[in-house]
């Protein structure tokens, strides 16, 4: 806990307002709909436009989960990164932000074809064709990221979302609620993301936007095979696998998968943040892969 000069403890400051300008209430604008999803901070909801009547997605975040001025800025700059980021054609497009005295509500484009991890479930994996086109659009949002000097953190099927139902719908990256904006060169030591994701530098504490590779290089693991590369029963023993970052390509369906998708995957999980492909290596180096 923080202390005051005087050395008795003080309360953590909590500013009452997250956004630095004042809004329209949100439900002057649009009525809002049913649940769509719970995440760790917010509840998305339907919402309509009520001069259009075109349909969004509101994600709420109540104000009481919120219990420092830190929490207050880091919503501040998932706001201001997707703002950053919205002319990318693969990232959730934000519309507007609204704050009243119990919620901050972020209004974006309604993603109706649900989760590309329920997609990944309900087909066990994808053929390798199909796995590389998901592929392709997620390096793409990475190297977008990188090229607008923003790091993801927390890339993982959960966090892409299909635009429509429909078998060949577009995949949008939401959630940059661990994203950071970062210059070339800066390292950051905070250990964030998703156990079965997070790059073996995160877990040392010392890293920077190759961490986003080495996450898209578990999930296009994860779209061929179904299953994570680094497994264990509890998190510290994800954490070893990924220290030792042994890849699994002798059980099924591996030894029918193609040896430059191994190659691919070899290259977006080395251990070696140096020596791993970045976004735009990925895309230009393995493009034939992509097409082919
Ligand atoms: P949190 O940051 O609190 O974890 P998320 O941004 O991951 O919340 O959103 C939680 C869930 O809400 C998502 O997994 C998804 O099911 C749903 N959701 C989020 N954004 C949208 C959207 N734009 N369109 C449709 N559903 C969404």
């Amino acid at each position: 806990m923080k202390k005051s000069s005087a050395g008795a403890p003080s309360k953590p400051t909590k500013p009452a307002w997250v956004l630095p300008y004042k809004t329209q209430d949100l439900r002057t604008l649009y009525t809002i709909g049913q649940k769509l999803g719970q995440g760790q901070f917010g509840t998305t909801f339907l919402c309509t436009d009520k001069a259009t009547g075109h349909n969004y997605a509101c994600k709420s975040i109540p104000k009481r989960k919120l219990f420092c001025k830190e929490d207050y800025d880091d919503v501040w700059r998932e706001i201001q990164i997707m703002h950053h980021l919205s002319e990318h054609p693969n990232v959730v497009r934000i519309r507007g932000t609204y704050e009243d005295p119990v919620f901050v509500h972020l209004v974006m484009e309604l993603c109706e074809g649900g989760e590309l991890f329920d997609r990944i479930v309900q087909r066990g994996h994808y053929s390798e064709r199909e796995a590389a086109k998901l592929i392709k659009t997620i390096v793409g949002v990475v190297e977008g990221c990188h090229s607008l000097g923003v790091m993801h953190r927390d890339l993982k099927p959960e966090n892409f979302l299909f635009d429509t139902t429909a078998e060949d719908a577009a995949l949008k990256a939401t959630d940059f609620g661990l994203s950071v904006f970062y210059k070339p060169g800066e390292t950051f030591s905070d250990v964030v993301g998703s156990p079965y994701y997070v790059a073996p530098e995160v877990l040392c504490k010392h890293y920077g936007p190759e961490a986003d590779v080495w996450s898209a290089g578990v999930i296009l693991y994860i779209l061929l095979s179904g299953v994570p590369p680094f497994w264990a029963e509890t998190e510290t023993g994800i954490f070893r696998q990924i220290l030792q970052g042994k890849l699994d390509f002798e059980s099924e369906p591996w030894p029918c998968i193609s040896e430059t998708a191994k190659e691919l995957l070899r290259k977006m999980l080395d251990r070696n943040p140096k020596k791993r492909l970045t976004a735009h290596e990925v895309l230009c180096k393995f493009f034939f892969f992509f097409f082919g």
